[in-house]
């Protein structure tokens, strides 16, 4: 039996961040440093704390971070107003608006305001669709981060069965055309999905997207499965119940460590793409 593979999470994150030192110290050369704009919206606390951690991951490596904190009654004409300044600031290589953002904003309005080139988080629809078709400036960040997992442990898609559980426009759509793209052969399971043991049974690889705590069991893996956690939920637990999950499979993300340190890295790679290519 081949050995068991904790997908460390912290290690690939350092090794994309590392790729970055020269990048941004030959940009500094050139006058360039580069800067993502985050916007917050409202005081939800776990997104202030999402924003905390992106702005404090890019100033530790010398990426200049914008907070904006807008109060939670601003309007969807002010937040695309705020948008379309940070699009016609020079200085600004990547705008990140956190959410969700209040309820009564359009948020894909907002999300669709963010020009194209400096949408390091991709959530514009231009963003999505280029990325579905393969050539895609930046991917949404946690979909680039499973496939930079991937990689970095030589896991290959090629001609595997992978399960994709969910479907947001963030996460579930775009992982699934990347991993399409990386010619694997993509389910895509959602809350209709009648038959998901069934599907997750026939898995090679596993992403799970559901935003349910330890929602799949370790019972419904075919042994040997590769299984990539996206899920972060309360009490720091994935969408995969890690005991039984890790049982069955030849490979593994944790959670935390697994994902979601490499999402940061990858909003940091994007940020400094879009500096480069000003
Ligand atoms: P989301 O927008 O709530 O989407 C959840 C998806 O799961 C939906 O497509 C939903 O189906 C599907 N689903 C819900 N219940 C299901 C069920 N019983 N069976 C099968 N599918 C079901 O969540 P998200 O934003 O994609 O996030 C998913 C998870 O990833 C969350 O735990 C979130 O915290 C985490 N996340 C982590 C990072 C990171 O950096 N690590 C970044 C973003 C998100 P429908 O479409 O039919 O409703």
């Amino acid at each position: 039996m081949e050995e068991k593979l904790i997908l460390d999470g912290q290690k690939v994150a350092n090794d994309v961040k590392e790729g970055l030192k020269p990048r941004i110290a030959a940009l500094k050369e050139k006058g360039i440093i580069p800067s993502l704009a985050t916007i917050l919206v409202g005081d939800d606390p776990s997104s202030a704390t999402y924003v905390k951690m992106k702005g404090n991951a890019c100033e530790r490596l010398g990426i200049l971070s914008q907070r904006i904190q807008l109060p939670k009654e601003t309007t969807t004409e002010e937040l695309l107003h705020t948008i379309q300044e940070l699009n016609n600031d020079p200085k600004v290589h990547g705008i990140l608006l956190q959410h969700p953002v209040p309820s009564h904003i359009d948020e894909r309005a907002a999300f669709e305001a963010i020009a194209l080139e400096k949408d390091v988080d991709g959530v514009t629809s231009w963003g999505y669709g280029q990325t579905a078709l393969g050539f895609g400036l930046y991917p949404s960040c946690t979909p680039a981060a499973i496939i930079r997992i991937m990689d970095y442990y030589h896991i290959s898609a090629e001609g595997k069965h992978a399960v994709v559980i969910g479907r947001s426009p963030i996460l579930g759509k775009p992982v699934s055309a990347l991993l399409l793209n990386r010619n694997a052969t993509v389910t895509t399971c959602h809350s209709r999905t009648t038959n998901l043991e069934e599907m997750i049974k026939q898995a090679d690889i596993i992403v799970a997207a559901v935003g349910k705590p330890e929602f799949i069991k370790g019972e419904w893996l075919k042994d040997g499965a590769v299984v990539l956690d996206a899920g972060y939920n309360p009490g720091n637990v994935g969408d995969v119940e890690y005991a039984s999950c890790y049982e069955k499979s030849s490979a593994i993300t944790p959670v935390p460590g697994g994902v979601g340190p490499v999402t940061i890295s990858m909003l940091l790679k994007h940020t400094v793409d879009a500096a480069e290519r000003v």
